[in-house]
């Protein structure tokens, strides 16, 4: 009613307004052209939209497209459900089982795309003893997709067709500003995810991007939510972290933050001895410039480093109380691996090659 009136009074604002609360940047403004979106999300939102859905680019790529960054893939949201999805495209399959998703497949790029989301209320919200959000995989609309991400800039919708940009929190500002920002209460959506603050900390290492006052701060009180993380999600995110290209900037910054503790038990240790530092930092600036370089990296080859300095040690012990050289070695590997992997859980699929690099390294050097 109001709106309307101040529509009739002041006429049409400004700003183009979409039917929701969205502001609607156009490419006159943005300057993201069609032509900068990967052949299969086209592919992907063309073909969605001809059989009727709404269908955008969200999340990271249009946040890097923004910041002139080559994104590292594309996904699409949409209002269509998995198995209309699938039904639009002849390569497709659906995966997940908490969060379906499908990804679509030309040649050799894939698209996830994933159906508008919603955050359940708090109240009626399965959350655990610590306030962790246990559920948001509700089919929603593209408003509630949007403010149930992590980051202003993480929360962009981009339709290709149209070149329009569709922002509910003020992410295209803060892109500009360089900020990186967190949608809603800081203290909620940590506490809903503590994730969240290791992605604060790794968005903006490897984007160059300042983390907002308001969303650093209450990190230091509640960096102790990220115990009760499950460990095979504090290795994806451990992954994501080092093979970033800027896993050395995220390092600094998780130190600097005091937030390192518990992301590779290990490299507490590691970190503290004189020589241990230095090689860790070597070896991950070795493994960022792979990256940046586009050579292959494997992550246990990374982790067989970050941990060396470790099976190092235990092998001197062994070794000095008596046991072959070679064989105090293997048991050091174990040993080692082990205690690692009761507190993050890096993959038995890793063992293999990470402890061929040791072995290499034994090759070099037969005593400790
Ligand atoms: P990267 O460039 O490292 O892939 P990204 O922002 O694309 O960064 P993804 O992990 O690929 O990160 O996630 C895709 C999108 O999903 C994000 O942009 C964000 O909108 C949303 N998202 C991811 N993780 C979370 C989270 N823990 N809480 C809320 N939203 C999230
Ligand atoms: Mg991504």
């Amino acid at each position: 009613m109001i709106k309307k009136l101040l529509k009739r009074v002041f006429g049409k604002s400004a700003k183009k307004k979409s039917p929701d609360s969205a502001i609607v940047i156009p490419f006159e403004v943005h300057k993201v052209g069609r032509d900068s979106i990967s052949y299969g999300a086209k592919r992907v939102t063309d073909g969605l939209q001809a059989a009727g859905f709404k269908a955008f680019v969200v999340g990271g790529a249009v946040r890097d497209l923004l910041l002139n960054r080559q994104p590292k893939d594309f996904d699409v949201a949409t209002d269509a459900t998995p198995e209309e999805i699938r039904r639009v495209f002849r390569r497709a399959r659906i995966i997940g089982r908490r969060f379906r998703l499908v990804h679509v497949m030309f040649g050799d790029e894939t698209v996830e795309v994933s159906t508008f989301r919603r955050m359940i209320e708090v109240e009626d919200a399965q959350t655990d003893e610590h306030g962790r959000l246990l559920r948001d995989n509700e089919f929603g609309d593209r408003e509630q997709d949007a403010a149930r991400r992590d980051f202003t800039a993480n929360a962009l919708f981009y339709d290709p067709t149209t070149q329009e940009i569709f922002d509910y929190h003020n992410g295209y500002a803060d892109i500009r500003a360089n900020t990186l920002r967190i949608i809603g209460e800081p203290e909620v959506r940590y506490r809903e995810d503590p994730v969240r603050m290791l992605r604060a900390v790794r968005l903006s290492a490897k984007l160059g991007m300042k983390l907002d006052e308001a969303t650093a701060a209450p990190i230091a009180q509640m960096k102790g939510l990220l115990a009760n993380v499950p460990e095979a999600r504090m290795f994806d995110e451990m992954l994501k972290l080092l093979l970033s290209g800027h896993a050395l900037e995220c390092i600094k910054k998780l130190r600097a933050m005091d937030l390192h503790h518990g992301m590779l038990p290990m490299l507490d240790v590691i970190l503290e001895q004189p020589l241990g530092e230095r090689f860790v930092m070597l070896s991950l600036q070795n493994t960022d410039q792979r990256i940046r370089d586009e050579k292959p990296t494997s992550p246990a080859f990374l982790f067989a480093a970050l941990l060396w300095h470790e099976v190092l040690s235990v092998w001197k012990v062994r070794e000095a109380s008596g046991e072959r050289s070679l064989a105090a070695l293997q048991a050091a590997m174990d040993e080692v691996l082990e205690r690692q992997r009761a507190q993050l859980a890096i993959p038995r699929r890793y063992d293999t090659v990470m402890k061929a690099q040791h072995l290499i390294q034994f090759i070099d050097h037969p005593t400790p």
